[in-house]
């Protein structure tokens, strides 16, 4: 194997005998298969007219599949196998109804082999690409704003909201990379690529504002009650919905993990009286948390890791998420909803969560919040009581080098916001950095996708009190990883 999609990668170079992530290299090969699959039929997806595109069919498909790629989301060599039967068939499809004729050397498009994947699979990762560093390193990160897309993208349709303008680009871009493309092309495609999620985050923002509510300010609490309970942990506010809906008359509570805990600031939910709070940390604290809440654990989507005994006959996939001998609850079927009676049922013969802290946390201020305390916020500048915003959003992770953002949140003067969005805020929304006269100094938009809103933010203070555009003076900093591992001294 050899992937080096995230971060967390063997040495800063790439995974090679397994994945950090718990990826074998059986898996990892399975999905490379899948994705060189996936670029052979967006070769003839490029050929379809307008008319002849099946937003369900073709796009919704490529979102799902790429979906199953990600870091933390699947881990099932079934379900990837299952997948890889799935695109061959849909090749076949598209290829008898696409003007596109393939005519560079790639075998393995035009293969119906369905059996010995992995022999298929082991000449095909991203090495070998190209021979040219430069079109691999292209060619790499389109591919992984492409699979950051197919998630977001996915969550949007889930709620019914869709954008064809970027299914289409998602296949162009995947069609870039089988070909042999230029560098200019393919860096063309890349800031297409960037322009293109934005898209997608206004899209899933559109989406879960119009069926949630808008996000608001929601003291959210950490503690535990005397009721049994389900935890349920990432993106997919629609799971978070029908679970919520089936369990409201079971006597048990509902909590959230890691990248769910933003679902407690939308108007929709805070109606459940059952939803009790949030539950433990950020997704690499799993093995911790799941063993000492007692009940079961749903997952909604990335970020699953490797399953401890002490809790696998507990925990529950359902989604693109997957992991072997995990039992994994249906796709919805005949626009009925997920059936979650075996998870509420086994809730309730099980022990209530242990507590593990106290007290509450608070967020919910994605742009519709923060624009409405706009007004205190300028006051606030003006005064020179706020004089600099810094955002740290984003993914956490499990190394010891993330500590920085601990240590960093301490200790900016007091006359800072972080503005925040993902499971990054773990590494410093319990520390009790207070309050500017009343606005908190940690703003926590909500997941990931919510850095839509700080980027909204950020264009509303890109001008003065004049309207005038001063871009290059916003009082704003941004602090990426790159400085938090050269802070700590980690090459
Ligand atoms: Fe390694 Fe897993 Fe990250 Fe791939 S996704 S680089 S296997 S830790």
């Amino acid at each position: 194997m050899f992937c080096y999609q995230c971060q967390e990668t063997l040495k800063n170079k790439g995974c090679t005998a397994s994945g950090i992530c718990g990826k074998s290299d059986d898996t990892a090969n399975l999905q490379d298969l899948l994705i060189y699959i996936l670029q052979g039929i967006s070769l003839y997806a490029t050929g379809l007219k307008d008319e002849e595109f099946d937003v369900r069919k073709y796009g919704v498909f490529l979102c799902q599949t790429l979906f199953a790629t990600i870091t933390n989301a699947n881990f099932d060599n079934i379900k990837i196998e299952e997948l890889i039967k799935k695109s061959i068939s849909l090749r076949n499809c598209l290829k008898d109804i696409s003007k596109v004729k393939i005519e560079h050397d790639a075998a393995i498009y035009e293969d119906n082999d369905t059996e010995n994947f992995l022999t298929k699979a082991i000449n095909i990762g991203i090495l070998n690409y190209s021979n040219d560093e430069d079109i691999r390193s292209l060619k790499s990160a389109i591919l992984y704003g492409v699979k950051g897309l197919a998630a977001y993208t996915d969550h949007a349709a889930v709620l019914g909201f869709y954008n064809n303008e970027i299914f289409r680009f998602m296949f162009r871009s995947l069609a870039a990379i089988a070909k042999n493309s230029s560098k200019e092309e393919l860096l063309d495609i890349l800031m297409q690529t960037g322009e293109t999620c934005v898209k997608a985050m206004k899209l899933l923002d559109t989406a879960n504002t119009s069926v949630y509510g808008h996000p608001e300010m929601t003291k959210v609490k950490i503690g535990v009650r005397k009721n049994p309970a389900i935890l349920i942990s990432g993106h997919d506010l629609k799971d978070m919905e029908e679970l919520l809906e089936q369990s409201k008359e079971s006597g048990v509570d509902i909590y959230t993990h890691g990248e769910m805990l933003p679902a407690n600031y939308y108007p929709k939910f805070k109606k459940y009286t059952h939803l009790a709070g949030n539950y433990g940390g950020s997704w690499w604290a799993q093995n911790k948390d799941f063993e000492t809440f007692n009940g079961p654990i749903l997952m909604t989507t990335n970020c699953i890791i490797p399953v401890k005994d002490s809790y696998k006959n507990r925990i529950f996939t359902t989604g693109m998420t997957g992991y072997p001998n995990i039992e994994h609850i249906p796709d919805r079927a005949d626009g009925k909803s997920k059936d979650f009676s075996k998870i509420i049922s086994l809730a309730q013969k099980s022990l209530p969560p242990r507590e593990i802290e106290t007290g509450e946390l608070i967020g919910g201020f994605a742009h519709h919040q923060v624009i409405k305390l706009i007004d205190k916020i300028v006051e606030l500048i003006k005064s020179g009581e706020i004089k600099r915003f810094i955002v740290m959003g984003g993914c956490d992770g499990r190394f010891a080098a993330r500590e920085y953002y601990t240590v960093l949140a301490r200790k900016l003067p007091k006359d800072t916001i972080i503005l925040t969005a993902g499971c990054a805020k773990y590494r410093y929304n319990k520390l009790n950095l207070g309050t500017i006269k009343g606005i908190p100094r940690v703003l926590d938009a909500g997941q990931c996708n919510d850095c839509y809103s700080l980027a909204r933010l950020c264009t509303f203070l890109s001008f003065d009190f004049n309207k005038i555009l001063i871009f290059y003076d916003l009082p704003l900093s941004a602090v990426g990883l790159n400085q938090a591992i050269r802070k700590s001294g980690k090459s």
